[in-house]
């Protein structure tokens, strides 16, 4: 039960994987706040901020990396060895000068292949904006090999001197000072003194990204003759983050640990939303829920905090219970698309026929909105299945099975979708393109197979 309760809580998905796979962690608080504090750093590196995601990574190498195309990854070993939003944005804004520079990481040979990936699979994996064969049924989205890149890839000394220069223009631009980026690098730099020359997984970032003795220092001399040097921190960014960062360990550690680093005598935000997912992950949920009331309490319009309430209720198996909080948190947050996934799963799993067209409804608006969601395509796809609407069913199955990098799943579901639909209905036809897209995928597989 713990186990399943893990698996689900934070809107997240997590699994066990073959070696290399990585799990994306996905939760409409944390995306809200990457997006908040990179928006004025995306704007000063001169892309378009609904072009770039940034992207969590549930991995406890401390690493943040791009992959090719305007993602930056971010593991939650980061997030956890950060004291500060300022902290991640020195980061963010380092990744991002490797964007804009177009950067492409080296040294794939040698260690990729010791870890027994492939690089045709690399690439392949770059087909889908997020790749990987997950467990399609339960709709996890693994973040695949191109994720597990940044372990075993690093950039160049020269890449890493532009992407230096770039983030300390950006931060400039930005407005946003350069300490927490200095002060970031120093604990990198403690870790190197400590552990000698980079190997382990504690140094994926110095290994991804070269630290040379003079970088500090260069990235201090710039910084310091910035008038943003000394900005002061935003506070509702670094409120945030405390939030963010709480929610994260609560979901990772070990319920223990999140205990005593969240004893229950601090009553701050970020300590009931650690315990909340503390007790959750222990099973014990009435506890869990007690915390998320405690949360709702101390600011009823939240909508986060009532989809964490809503989602222990719909996790202890109280979907009933759990529509009312989570009808609220979609609404309270402009239609999130990964809340409203939840809602129209806490729909479904009430078993109640009523809901059907609600769940409809909730569930397609949000995989319009969010295309990176393969478990909304799975609950649409088991709204369907009780309607008797195979066809559909079909073709939500296909979508998921795309996206969780399946093509040849999407092939078999498309074709049973378009054999149902009427011949050049919108459905019919975008059957007919799932169906394109994953021929051309299992041809280039075959191709690299050869
Ligand atoms: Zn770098």
């Amino acid at each position: 039960m713990a186990r399943i309760a893990l698996a689900l809580i934070l809107s997240l998905v997590i699994a066990v994987r073959p070696a290399a796979a990585q799990s994306v962690l996905r939760d409409a608080e944390t995306e809200a706040f990457f997006r908040e504090i990179s928006e004025p750093l995306v704007r000063a590196a001169g892309l378009q901020p609904d072009n770039v995601e940034i992207v969590l990574i549930g991995d406890s190498a401390i690493n943040a990396f791009t992959a090719g195309g305007q993602t930056v990854y971010i593991n939650s070993g980061l997030i956890e060895e950060a004291s500060t939003a300022n902290e991640v944005q020195g980061v963010i804004a380092h990744e991002l000068g490797h964007v804009e520079g177009g950067h492409a990481m080296r040294g794939a040979d040698g260690a990729a292949e010791a870890q027994g990936i492939s690089i045709g699979s690399l690439l392949l994996g770059a087909l889908a904006a997020v790749a990987g064969a997950g467990d399609a049924a339960a709709g996890i989205m693994m973040a695949g090999q191109r994720a597990a890149l940044g372990k075993y890839l690093a950039y160049t000394r020269v890449q890493e001197s532009v992407a230096d220069a770039s983030g300390a223009r950006y931060l400039s631009a930005a407005g946003i000072s350069g300490r927490g980026s200095i002060d970031f690098f120093k604990k990198l730099q403690s870790y190197e003194f400590r552990l000698g020359i980079p190997q382990d997984d504690d140094q994926a970032f110095v290994s991804s990204h070269p630290l040379s003795g003079d970088r500090i220092q260069y990235l201090r001399d710039t910084y310091s003759k910035d008038p943003a040097w000394d900005a002061p921190l935003n506070p509702k960014w670094e409120s945030d983050f405390k939030r963010v960062k709480a929610k994260l360990m609560g979901y990772i550690a070990r319920p223990e640990d999140t205990m005593r680093d969240y004893p229950e005598s601090n009553q701050s935000i970020p300590a009931h939303y650690a315990r909340a997912y503390a007790w959750h992950k222990s099973a014990y949920p009435q506890k869990a829920a007690a915390e998320a009331e405690k949360l709702i309490a101390s600011d009823p319009d939240d909508p986060y905090f009532k989809e964490l309430y809503g989602q222990i209720l719909l996790e202890s198996g109280k979907p009933d219970q759990a529509l009312e909080p989570l009808r609220e948190a979609v609404a309270g947050s402009d239609n999130n698309p990964l809340i409203a996934a939840l809602f129209g799963h806490a729909l479904v799993a009430t078993e109640d026929r009523a809901n059907l067209p609600e769940a409809e409804r909730v569930l397609k608006s949000a995989v319009v909105r969010d295309n990176r969601n393969p478990f909304a395509w799975y609950q649409l796809g088991v709204v369907y299945e009780q309607r008797g609407d195979e066809a559909r069913a079909a073709l939500a199955s296909a979508e998921r099975d795309l996206m969780t990098g399946e093509p040849d799943l999407a092939l078999r579901h498309s074709d049973r979708a378009m054999s149902g639909l009427a011949d050049y209905s919108p459905d019919w036809l975008r059957a007919q393109d799932i169906r394109l897209i994953a021929e051309a995928q299992l041809e280039d597989d075959e191709k690299r197979r050869r």
